[in-house]
């Protein structure tokens, strides 16, 4: 397996691979860049077809956590973690521990939490071995716990601007949306979309998660191969990765894609595809940084609920600035967000210009 000639390999700061025969653990860490603080991203746990797919999985999730972390103004860099799920490992107590003890190995340069397959109930057993950890509840007002609230209220907020900005309409009352997945993200975007007025259309690979969401509220449900199809204004995809690509995209017929998804692009191209056929992409890690300002916030350990609330709800206008920004150059808005966090990681180690930073921090 090459690492240093991956297509996906970008000057990462280190690899660490974690073998524990006891419980069955196996992940690598990535720690893309720590030129903003400590590697923070999530850990996900999945069941991946061989290494080589979980290697591209975690060098291509950790360098867009260092952008996202970057755009959204955190002190903090990227990295990521992932467990590679086997039938010989099941999720256990052992598991994790030996996970906090991956993590804590890496003496602070990597901060974990939640993501894709990862429980709050995982990461209290994380925390009995590392204190690199975040993602866990706090007493009454104080930020922190599950960040997938806070993503989902991020892409709600994002959704809107981007309704505006594209639709000119400034309500999601009678806008037709369809969610790809309606797990812990997708489900809560579900019930602040419905709040909103908004028409849904949802398709998940899990019965339950369907049943869930329709239990609450009036929902359209679609195949999963179908809902990236749908005849509506917006497409949230809220599932995995690599949704748009030079096969599914000449199929869209929404002109919004405004989703939770990490990686949502299979290729930078893909952005500017989407661009070509008139179509307003909301840059993933930018729209979906909720989640992390959330748990941002709570490793500080100064923050309150109501700050981190603030804070997401300056995802619009980062996103509103980068929708102006590709109306004006008719660069895509991916490429856009992407020179912006590279400037802004450049800018602390080379004492660039720094007045993105201010702009946005
Ligand atoms: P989750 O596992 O709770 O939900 C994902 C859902 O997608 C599941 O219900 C799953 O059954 C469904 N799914 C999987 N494949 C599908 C397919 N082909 N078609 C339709 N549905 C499918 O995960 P989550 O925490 O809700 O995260 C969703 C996405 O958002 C992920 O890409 C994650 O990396 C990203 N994200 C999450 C957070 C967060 O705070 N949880 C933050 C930033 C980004």
């Amino acid at each position: 397996m090459s690492v240093f000639d991956h297509d996906e390999f970008d000057h990462h700061e280190s690899l660490s691979f974690f073998d524990d025969p006891v419980s069955g653990l196996r992940a690598i860490v990535a720690v893309h860049s720590t030129a903003l603080g400590p590697a923070a991203g999530g850990c996900r746990r999945w069941h991946y077809a061989n290494d080589g797919d979980a290697l591209t999985d975690v060098l291509r999730l950790s360098r867009g956590m260092t952008y996202k972390n970057a755009v959204a103004g955190l002190p903090f860099g990227g990295g990521k973690a992932v467990i590679l799920a086997h039938e010989d490992a099941p999720k256990s107590k052992a598991l994790f521990q030996a996970l906090g003890r991956a993590v804590d190995s890496l003496g602070g340069r990597y901060v974990t939490a939640e993501d894709v397959g990862i429980t709050v109930d995982d990461m209290r057993i994380v925390a009995g071995e590392t204190r690199y950890v975040s993602g866990l509840p706090q007493a009454g007002a104080e930020a922190g716990g599950d960040p997938s609230p806070w993503t989902a209220l991020g892409v709600f907020l994002g959704i809107q601007a981007a309704v505006e900005t594209r639709l000119g309409k400034d309500t999601l009352d009678g806008v037709r949306i369809a969610v790809q997945g309606v797990g812990h993200v997708g489900h809560d975007l579900c019930r602040l979309l419905h709040e909103a007025g908004a028409g849904l259309v949802v398709a998940d690979v899990s019965r339950d998660c369907l049943d869930a969401v329709s239990r609450e509220m009036p929902v359209d449900i679609v195949a999963p191969t179908e809902i990236l199809f749908s005849d509506v204004d917006v497409l949230a995809p809220c599932a995995l990765g690599n949704v748009f690509n030079s096969t599914t995209i000449p199929g869209i017929r929404a002109s919004i894609v405004a989703g939770a998804a990490n990686n949502q692009l299979a290729t930078e191209q893909d952005g500017a595809r989407l661009a070509e056929r008139g179509i307003l992409y909301a840059p993933d890690y930018v729209i979906n940084a909720g989640g992390v300002i959330s748990v941002a916030h709570e490793y500080l350990g100064r923050s309150s609920k109501d700050e981190v609330r603030a804070e997401v709800a300056r995802i619009p206008e980062r996103l509103t600035d980068i929708f102006e920004e590709a109306a004006a150059t008719g660069a895509a808005t991916n490429q856009i967000a992407d020179a912006l966090a590279r400037h802004l990681v450049a800018g602390s180690t080379d004492g660039g210009d720094s007045s993105d930073k201010r702009r946005i921090a």
